[in-house]
């Protein structure tokens, strides 16, 4: 009875940047990003806001 185990490439998570994936992350504070989304959200159900 053979016990091999087939050889499994190694899974590594490569380290991206957080600027190479999301730049609008950094280029935008999370707060405001936050407070877009909200607003959109508010428009989105029809709350006029401005
Ligand atoms: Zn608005």
């Amino acid at each position: 009875m053979s016990q091999s185990v087939p050889a499994r490439p190694e899974v590594r998570v490569p380290t991206i940047p957080l600027g190479q994936t999301a730049p609008w992350a950094v280029s935008i504070p999370a707060g405001d990003a936050v407070h877009e989304w909200v607003h959109d959200g508010r428009h989105l159900l029809g709350f006029p806001c401005h």
